[in-house]
């Protein structure tokens, strides 16, 4: 761990396990709640002088650890591979998005005060204060890239970070912590590390001001009710269940195609990844068939191996929850590929396809995070919309159609904080995303997505003439 620019060891440890292999690689320090209270206290006390800091040098500062980063992408690429699964070409991308995020708030934002309102001698401006120490509370599945989008406008506004990984990756975290603090002023940003055990001191420490979380929505609704106490700000990143709305004018097999990787990647553990997919009648039996081949042509291994296509799930529970996914895609539907965990160390599946499911099931109701994926039958539109909405879910979907206005009428009637037509996962650091229902509120990137990281305040000024 990291604290006030000191690497901590405290003689207790968690394990870390490679999940290809089920086998222990590694340790990390351990917090508990006195080294909590010192990492959010060095936080504190860094933060006069942080924030105090022109804005032209925060900027700086922040080519500086964007140029780390880039530096050790490739360390950190194979780091995120042992610890979290993904395929090496995958676990490359969560580096680039973090430096083009840095280098997009160094060249492009600015918290300089808004002229709200001018007429003659009175003008009414808006100015915007950073919020103090501030924790970023991170999940397994995308452990740099999630984090970066939380530090980014953080340490750029000039709050100072208290970050804590989730339990089963905390090491690419930990080697962020390490080589920002050689670029960092002590105490900006601090690394602990728990045993899925000091969420809840960290969202209720009277010390921070602030928390950008991203987990499950169960997690979020705890981390508001430990909140409430200190009325701290918050962004929650929550689960979500993102409908895929295919049209009835797309080819099936090209579509199929685009997709499986909407759904896969990760082995299905992304947030936004497609996790229902709603198929017209008339091209059900032929888009079905199209997601089973290339299920089967999936080569599930070891991150590492160049020809690996699909990783492991990133630790037992999960591995065990998705075991219980496919036993009810057994019983309540049609297992066309995969189906089976393969046998071997590691938390291997083999990518699944599931059709002639009712909406009733636990696989289509729930959000599964795990790559067995139900492909849903629909006759008539309206309807297939209705069934997309209905879920407590909102934070992101996918409509694929030739018809360009027809899709956008369709994307228009979804409840999502995010709808992408004819592609997905596609980011714009300008542009905020955001969940709706119970897949959070608040929003990262964008102008919302900054501000949230600062207190805005409104000075009306006249000369009194
Ligand atoms: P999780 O909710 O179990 O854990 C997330 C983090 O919260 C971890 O660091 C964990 O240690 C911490 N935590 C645990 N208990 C806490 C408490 N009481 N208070 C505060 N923090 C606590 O989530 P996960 O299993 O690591 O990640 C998977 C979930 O994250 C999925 O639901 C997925 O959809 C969601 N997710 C959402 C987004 C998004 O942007 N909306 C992105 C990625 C993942």
């Amino acid at each position: 761990m990291i604290i006030d620019g000191q690497k901590i060891r405290t003689g207790r440890e968690i394990e870390v396990i490679n999940p290809a292999t089920g086998a222990v690689f590694a340790s990390a320090a351990r917090a508990d709640t006195a080294v909590l209270d010192a990492a959010v206290t060095a936080a504190q006390r860094a933060f006069p002088a942080w924030s105090a800091l022109p804005l032209p040098e925060r900027a700086a500062l922040m080519h500086k650890l964007a140029d780390s980063l880039q530096e050790h992408a490739d360390e950190f690429a194979r780091l995120i591979v042992m610890e979290q699964g993904k395929p090496l070409a995958e676990a490359r991308e969560e580096a680039p998005t973090g430096i083009g995020l840095l280098r997009y708030m160094a060249d492009h934002v600015d918290y300089a005060p808004v002229v709200l309102k001018s007429d003659g001698d009175k003008k009414i401006v808006e100015h915007r204060r950073p919020l103090g120490a501030v924790a970023a509370i991170t999940p397994w599945n995308v452990p740099i890239g999630l984090l970066i989008i939380k530090l980014a406008p953080a340490l750029f506004a000039g709050n100072t970070v208290v970050a804590k990984p989730a339990a089963t990756t905390p090491l690419s975290t930990c080697l962020l912590g390490e080589i920002w603090n050689e670029i960092l002023p002590p105490g900006v940003f601090n690394v602990i590390c728990d045993d899925n055990d000091l969420g809840d001191a960290l969202s209720s420490h009277p010390g921070i001001a602030k928390i950008g979380f991203t987990g499950s929505t169960a997690t979020g609704m705890k981390v508001m009710a430990s909140a409430a106490g200190t009325l701290k700000r918050l962004t929650l990143e929550l689960g979500g269940n993102d409908p895929a709305l295919v049209l009835d004018d797309v080819d099936p097999v090209e579509t199929a195609r685009r997709v499986f990787t909407a759904a896969m990647a990760n082995a299905g553990q992304v947030c936004l990844a497609a996790k229902r997919i709603f198929v017209p009648a008339n091209m059900y039996d032929a888009f079905c068939d199209e997601l089973a081949r290339l299920a089967d042509a999936t080569i599930v291994g070891d991150g590492l191996d160049p020809a690996t296509t699909m990783g492991p799930i990133q630790n037992a529970a999960q591995y065990h929850k998705a075991l219980g996914y496919l036993e009810d895609a057994r019983a309540s539907g049609t297992i066309i590929a995969g189906g089976v965990p393969v046998t071997g160390p590691g938390y291997f599946i083999r990518p699944t396809i599931v059709r002639d499911i009712p909406d009733s099931a636990r696989l289509v109701r729930e959000e599964q995070f795990c790559p067995v994926l139900p492909v849903l039958k629909y006759d008539d539109l309206d309807d297939a919309i209705k069934r997309a909405n209905a879920t407590e879910y909102g934070l992101g979907a996918t409509v694929w159609g030739r018809d360009l206005a027809r899709a956008f009428d369709v994307a228009m009637r979804i409840e999502a904080g995010t709808v992408w037509i004819n592609e997905h996962m596609v980011f714009d650091p300008a542009v905020t995303a955001r969940g709706a229902k119970f897949s959070g509120f608040g929003g990262e990137l964008g102008p919302e997505g900054f501000n949230s990281y600062t207190q805005g305040y409104v000075v009306y000024q006249t000369s009194g003439n």
